[in-house]
């Protein structure tokens, strides 16, 4: 066990070396440095509780060293750190923490309260301040470890509380930051608790695949597939997500580079170069990249609150991530790879990938093929993010901001059925039936990107060769500029067939050839005036074909963004076709059957 190192204070060149700026900007940030002291005093189990997306409460409780009564009040003092002795070690920073600001820049703008209990002590300390103004110094029974709580942040400087976002806004960032450091420790046990609700319980883990499916799933995990290349200096290690298993923002992807969550320019677009031609754009595949780097490579006091480094030879950084990727995902180093091979003939996710004998160290994944034929098929149902829990009103309950929506705030009860779900809202019951909500949504984003005249479209890897009857050739021809319109990239290929190089994105479970059939069906029996009047009844029957593709049971993130989608939309009662989507059983009925009325 970590025994508490004694404290010193830093001499002021030292202090001066250090980049100004803020630590502290918003809940998330103050739940991270608590967290990085937890980690860096031994702490092996760890609980998080947030009120308000952490705008009224932040607390961490850990079972760490603890602290002596002395470093305890040294603790809050500026630039008190055990951490740092000398100008030199700012290049070889180990710990997680080392400019001994936090927990005083936390403190004066805050509530804060500090209890901690070294090993073997008698008793404790308690530590009040107020807005930086020590209260009260007090003793404490207390376990081993210290619990710091962190109250109304902000409260002091109305100009920066203005700043906070809404409570599910500022609590997004706290877990994201809060499985970041999770990830980043997967030995350690971590609980995270939103108003008093239970979000995440992370047992200790015994590598990182066990923390990834305590966290994702275990659909992730097996879509993942291990990294090990390096070039003697930069190593990359984690796990790459093989394609088409991917989703519309970044939330999967995961940087470490030497033990920290961080993230750097030149990793990201190490990251796009690597699934360029093997994810249509836009899409990301899950990704949990750990660089190891001597750390005077690394430059990671750029930015305040450590996030962002600047790697000294950024070039040799990058085209070794892009290498281990590919390695991992394709089976292939990059076609632009000093150690190029003769370009292979047949399958594989690239056609412009080259085959290189793996370096003697890397294991390599088996390569991937695409499912469809020449199509990178979408893994999920192009639902946005999820929706994160907390809100004011029912404990565990989720609010959605739209006027017209069914609902303000609803907690999700479970399903009946084996398909319809259960909500609870401020006005009593709804029952929901996913395939017609999800036919609605995917009707509006068709209806408004082709109001708006964009249709974002995916490419095909192979173009698709679709035959058509001459009348159906007929048809589509006329018609070709308004399919382009839809996002279907269609060429002219001689006779009576069609060569399909793009579809809409949200377009996921298609089977190309048949789906130009089916459109050129659509475009013969209507003949209607406008665009939009034509495409109407088209989207409809198309959202329909796409929804039905829904068969197995979403997983409860997967409903949060759909409900959310379906009460975002204009008109979220019934399907295109004019079927329900949800059935609502107010307060009201309920009290009536039973007799309460
Ligand atoms: P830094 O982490 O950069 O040293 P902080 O202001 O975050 O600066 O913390 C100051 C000091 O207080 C740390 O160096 C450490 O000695 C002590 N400390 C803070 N939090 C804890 C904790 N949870 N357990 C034990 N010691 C702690
Ligand atoms: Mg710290």
């Amino acid at each position: 066990m970590t025994t508490p190192a004694s404290i010193r204070l830093l001499p002021d060149h030292v202090i001066n070396q250090i980049a100004a700026g803020e630590v502290v900007d918003r809940p998330a940030s103050v739940m991270k440095e608590l967290l990085e002291n937890a980690l860096d005093a031994g702490a092996t189990h760890i609980e998080v509780d947030v009120v308000d997306g952490g705008r009224r409460l932040v607390r961490i409780v850990d079972n760490g060293s603890g602290m002596d009564r002395e470093n305890a009040l040294l603790s809050i003092e500026r630039h008190a750190t055990s951490k740092l002795r000398e100008l030199k070690d700012l290049d070889t920073i180990g710990t997680l923490g080392f400019r001994g600001e936090a927990l005083a820049a936390i403190a004066s703008v805050s509530q804060f309260t500090l209890v901690t209990q070294p090993e073997g002590a008698a008793a404790g300390t308690e530590i009040l301040m107020f807005g930086g103004k020590l209260q009260d110094v007090r003793d404490a029974g207390a376990p081993k470890g210290t619990d710091v709580a962190v109250r109304n942040l902000f409260f002091n400087v109305p100009a920066r509380r203005k700043f906070l976002r809404s409570a599910p806004t500022e609590f997004t960032h706290i877990r994201q930051t809060f499985l970041l450091e999770a990830l980043s420790h997967v030995e350690v046990e971590f609980v995270l608790r939103a108003d008093e609700t239970e979000v995440y319980r992370l047992p200790s883990a015994a590598d990182l695949t066990d923390r990834i499916r305590d966290i994702y799933g275990g659909d992730m995990v097996g879509h993942l597939r291990p990294m090990n290349f390096g070039n003697g200096v930069v190593e990359v290690g984690g796990y790459a997500g093989a394609p088409p298993f991917s989703r519309m923002d970044r939330e999967w992807q995961v940087v470490f580079i030497n033990g920290r969550p961080a993230s750097s320019p030149v990793v990201n677009f190490a990251i796009q170069s690597a699934y360029r031609d093997v994810l249509p754009g836009g899409r990301y595949a899950p990704l949990f990249l750990n660089i190891q780097v001597p750390p005077e490579m690394v430059d990671v006091n750029i930015h305040p609150a450590k996030k962002e480094v600047r790697f000294r030879r950024p070039t040799e950084v990058r085209d070794v991530i892009v290498e281990a990727i590919r390695l991992a995902i394709v089976g292939t180093a990059p076609a632009t790879a000093k150690r190029g091979m003769p370009p292979r003939s047949s399958a594989g996710a690239s056609n412009t990938a080259v085959s290189a004998p793996p370096p003697p160290s890397a294991p390599v994944a088996p390569p991937v093929v695409a499912g469809a034929p020449g199509m990178q098929r979408q893994a999920d149902l192009s639902f946005a993010p999820p929706v994160p829990p907390p809100s004011p009103s029912p404990p565990g309950a989720v609010a959605v901001a739209s006027s017209s929506a069914p609902w303000r705030d609803y907690r999700l009860l479970g399903r009946v059925g084996g398909l319809y779900v259960v909500l609870e809202t401020a006005e009593g019951l709804v029952l929901l039936d996913p395939r017609s909500a999800h036919e609605r949504v995917l009707y509006e984003r068709f209806l408004h990107g082709l109001e708006e005249g964009r249709v974002p479209s995916q490419g095909l890897l192979k173009p698709v060769p679709a035959a058509l009857s001459p009348a159906q050739m007929t048809a589509v021809r006329k018609h070709l500029p308004l399919l382009r319109q839809l996002g279907f990239g269609m060429e002219e290929f001689g006779g009576d067939t069609v060569l399909l190089d793009a579809l809409p994105v949200w377009l996921a479970d298609v089977e190309p050839a048949a789906l130009v059939s089916d459109l050129a069906d659509g475009l013969l029996q209507g003949a209607r005036p406008s665009a939009q009047e034509w495409a109407k009844p088209f989207l409809a029957d198309l959202s329909g074909r796409q929804a039905v593709a829904l068969r197995r049971e979403l997983a409860d993130p997967e409903l949060h963004a759909l409900i959310r989608d379906l009460s975002r939309t204009d008109m979220p009662y019934t399907s295109p076709a004019g079927k329900p989507t949800v059935v609502l059983i107010g307060l009201r009925e309920l009290n009536r059957k039973f007799a309460r009325e």
